[in-house]
């Protein structure tokens, strides 16, 4: 049972304490486990107003015994791309309401919140969005992330303005990026992003990214059959040797505007088999339970490639990721229909144990296996945009 805790090794109880910071505040009381699960499924995100604050610590698990250990951020709703399988214009287009400012989460109170989720177990963040680099001054955000120490930092971006960047995040302690590209050729590069932005541009930020130091740096490429699966074969051959590792994803039916079909998926066996037809690839064992990429490596030992089938060969059962979403709603699902909103409890007043119980209520009560569920009428479902909630 590879990234899940069998139930009888849950933790029994947790330990709880007053007022103060999750991290740095001693213990006072345990409390069994059992009960604040039962509680937290009765009120969930409800302000613990009385008494001493309860701060879980160490392993939580929810109801399928997957533990937390990852915290997806997004940052804004924002876009400079207009992707047509995430963001096509005709949805997002000049009228389209994203939040206003006062809406998003501040540095600030992102930061606490990852203090808080980093106290219950999760080890790596990652920032996304929307485009996160369209957040200004989102390294000062790097920074206050990296003063909590003990995290893997990461951020997913289009790599439009990470030349720029890229030194500036690096030194604020970004560990590693991944970079979205869909395709080599600039035409059908420019027809996916579909703001006519030339592939040069974001390999210049893929080298740059390199001479930063944020390395490994990962290549997302989601296939769309019949629009860029001919790009397979040169993404792949283009980073071969370069100790960058492409991840080929299938095509997903998050959010509900991107009018997703089944037909449009490339499983990721197929895409295996077309580079091992060119460039033989051997399977390697997973860096750790629960990765969502099946991992390839050139028998030639120069490199690594990812398939992520989250289509075909849904990974639910080990999945350990929570999204903060831009506005401060917790999902436990990429294709969630509803989060559970923290940011009226941090502006409420709330001190971090409330939080920190109201963290735990939403990730115990979690069920969600959607992927493993997903038929063609779950996929016409309303869902939340994948801009929004973070990719
Ligand atoms: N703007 C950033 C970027 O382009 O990487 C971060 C946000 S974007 C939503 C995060 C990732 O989600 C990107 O790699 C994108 O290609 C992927 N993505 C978006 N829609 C998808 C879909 N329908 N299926 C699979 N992946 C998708």
């Amino acid at each position: 049972m590879c990234g899940v805790y069998p139930r009888g090794l849950l933790p029994s109880s947790i330990a709880v304490g007053g007022k103060g910071s999750a991290d740095d505040r001693p213990m006072t009381r345990i409390i069994p486990l059992t009960d604040l699960r039962a509680a937290a499924r009765a009120a969930p995100l409800r302000a613990a107003t009385d008494g001493p604050a309860v701060v879980p610590s160490g392993l939580l698990a929810d109801a399928r015994g997957r533990p937390l250990r990852d915290l997806r951020i997004s940052v804004t709703d924002r876009c400079n791309f207009r992707c047509v399988y995430c963001m096509p214009k005709d949805v997002f287009g000049r009228d389209y309401p994203f939040l206003p400012h006062d809406e998003l989460l501040s540095f600030e109170e992102i930061a606490r919140v990852a203090r808080v989720f980093k106290a219950h177990g999760v080890e790596k963040i990652r920032l996304t969005g929307g485009e996160p680099l369209l957040r200004r001054n989102i390294e000062k955000l790097v920074e206050m992330l990296a003063a909590i120490g003990g995290l893997d930092l990461t951020l997913t971006t289009n790599g439009a303005v990470l030349a720029k960047k890229a030194r500036a995040l690096r030194d604020a302690g970004l560990n590693r990026v991944t970079v979205s590209l869909d395709a080599l050729d600039d035409r059908v590069f420019r027809a996916m992003n579909d703001v006519d932005f030339a592939v040069d541009r974001v390999l210049e930020g893929i080298d740059a990214a390199a001479a930063a130091g944020l390395s490994p740096i990962k290549i997302n490429m989601v296939v769309k059959r019949g629009t860029n699966d001919q790009e397979i074969v040169p993404i792949a051959r283009r980073f071969k040797g370069t100790g960058h590792i492409v991840r080929f994803i299938e095509y997903m039916d998050v959010g509900s505007t991107n009018g997703w079909k089944m037909d449009e998926v490339l499983p990721s066996a197929d895409v295996v088999r077309r580079i091992d037809a060119v460039l033989p690839l051997a399977q390697v064992d997973p860096n750790y339970a629960g990765e969502t990429a099946e991992r390839w490596r050139y028998r030639d030992g120069s490199g690594e490639i990812g398939v992520i089938a989250s289509v075909t060969q849904a990974f639910c059962r080990d999945c350990t990721r929570a999204r903060l979403s831009t506005d401060g709603r917790i999902y436990t699902c990429l294709f969630a229909t509803a989060g559970h909103d923290l940011k009226q409890l941090l502006r409420g007043g709330a001190d971090d144990g409330a939080l920190a119980t109201a963290i735990a209520a939403v990730w115990n009560a979690r069920d969600d296996r959607y992927s493993e569920l997903r038929t063609a009428a779950t996929a016409m479902r309303p869902k939340v945009e994948m801009s929004y909630i973070g990719g």
